[in-house]
């Protein structure tokens, strides 16, 4: 048997998460943890206010939403090292490192982020450049909106003071002196832009820890970020390595989606991908779209581990057909309620170390969108403390068209967000609705994110 990775290698494959708001010491932070750990480093930031300049200087309305979109589906930001080893930022072939910090550039930079447009580029590319791992990124949305399934989560902050005192300071250097107060005031106006906006609000995500770094030094703030880094990453080898209790199938599951999935791969020319393997020993919550009565065995068939799923309590009451999906592992939900005793039984399923597949939209949602997530998601991950995988299915719903290959049929499992059991057990104390109502989004955002990302 292969022998599982050691925690020092899991570590460097790690994706790190760092938001909070400007001055709390991220960015330097997010530098030195990556340094320390063998990580790129990606300041999200630098490329909002990369498209900012351009807009600036092309002469684009920072209120054309639209065009600040192309924009920033244009421009090539990359990032690189100087001579003297700091970061620098560039756009096509031109160091901007300078430009994106100018007074211009950082007044128009909020308004210039709040554009849903700009975000969808940005977002999709901060997505391409954390691939499979080896990275941190930092910014205002990282774990909950671009990165929902990042390793580790971390929110930064501090009091508006110290900040206000740091950046004065920092821009006193470049030669830029202003009062501590007024410095203030400019950081408050951007919080409160960042934090009030419709698309993406700077929030605390769900899962992150809060390391605040009022009474900091950088050293004790970056020990603080690597020791988490390190601790999540001791957990993941030993779950690795407890593969020998690896969840085992039954006869029954075995046969049926052995020949579930092979009629789906063979006759409708079903694809499975999957973006993780899953620690063979843990137990999960899938969490995919709903399209048809098709998506459970879909979904459940090609996960060589045995799932149980909620359906609508009317179906049960058919003939033959409930008796057959109760066989299957179905259990009944009442729609359009808070089911308690649904949420129950699946809770007692996901205790008995038992895996489950729910549709976070509560019903079918078709026409090329996805729809609305309940809460049930996030109450049942925060609840059980089990990690969720997101699921994308597509085809399902036409299921003709598949047969003819005029369709695509595909299932896409993606990378598991999970919240730290400290996290979850404070959440839990709290009975916090919005923690769960949170949770969901982010659910659905990983999806959304499968979704955008399909071949
Ligand atoms: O971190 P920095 O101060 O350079 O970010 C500049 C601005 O970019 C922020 O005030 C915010 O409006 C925006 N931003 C964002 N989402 C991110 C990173 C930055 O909206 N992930």
């Amino acid at each position: 048997m292969k022998k599982p990775p050691a925690a020092q290698d899991i570590v460097r494959s790690f994706i790190i998460a760092v938001d909070g708001p400007s001055g709390s010491g991220k960015t330097t932070t997010a530098r030195l943890v990556a340094e320390r750990l063998g990580l790129r480093h990606i300041d999200t930031g630098a490329m909002y206010r990369a498209v900012t300049v351009a807009a600036l200087e092309r002469g684009v309305d920072v209120g054309d939403g639209a065009r600040l979109g192309e924009l920033a589906d244009e421009l090539e930001i990359g990032f690189g090292t100087g001579a003297d080893g700091s970061d620098t930022v560039h756009v096509g072939a031109r160091d901007v490192t300078a430009a994106i910090r100018a007074p211009g550039a950082t007044a128009a930079v909020s308004a210039v982020s709040a554009h849903p447009a700009v975000r969808a580029a940005l977002v999709r590319r901060q997505r391409e450049l954390a691939g499979a791992g080896g990275v941190i990124l930092e910014g205002r949305d990282i774990g909950s909106v671009v990165l929902p399934w990042a390793d580790v989560k971390v929110y930064v902050d501090a009091s508006v003071d110290v900040r206000a005192e740091r950046r004065q300071a920092e821009m006193a250097a470049a030669g830029d002196v202003r009062s501590v107060d007024e410095v203030a005031r400019d950081l408050e106006r951007r919080d409160s832009l960042d934090a009030s906006r419709e698309a993406s609000p700077l929030l605390r995500p769900i899962g992150a820890w809060r390391v605040d770094t009022s009474h900091l030094t950088i050293d004790e703030q970056v020990a603080r970020v690597v020791a988490l880094a390190n601790e999540e990453a001791g957990a993941r080898a030993v779950a690795l390595a407890a593969s020998g209790r690896a969840q085992k199938k039954c006869f029954k599951w075995r046969a049926i989606t052995g020949v579930v999935g092979t009629m789906y791969q063979v006759v409708f020319g079903m694809r499975v991908r999957r973006i993780y393997r899953g620690e063979p020993a843990q137990n999960y919550i899938f969490a995919s779209n709903h399209l048809a009565y098709a998506d459970p065995p879909a979904v459940s068939s090609r996960l060589f581990r045995e799932v149980h799923f909620v359906a609508k309590a009317s179906l049960f009451k058919i003939p033959v057909l409930g008796p057959i999906i109760r066989w299957v592992n179905a259990f009944p939900i009442k729609r359009n309620v808070f089911d308690r005793e649904a949420m129950a039984t699946s809770l007692r399923i996901l205790a008995a170390n038992r895996n489950l597949l729910i549709f976070p939209e509560g019903a079918r949602v078709t026409g090329g969108r996805l729809g609305e997530p309940r809460t049930g998601v996030g109450y049942l991950a925060i609840q059980s403390g089990v990690p969720v995988v997101p699921v994308y299915v597509e085809g399902t719903n036409r299921l003709r068209d598949c047969l003819f290959r005029r369709a695509r049929f595909q299932v896409i499992h993606g990378r598991p967000i999970r919240i730290p059991a400290p996290l979850a057990a404070e959440y839990r104390a709290q009975d916090d609705r919005t923690a769960y109502r949170r949770h969901a989004d982010m659910v659905m955002a990983a999806i959304q994110a499968l979704r955008d990302t399909r071949r």
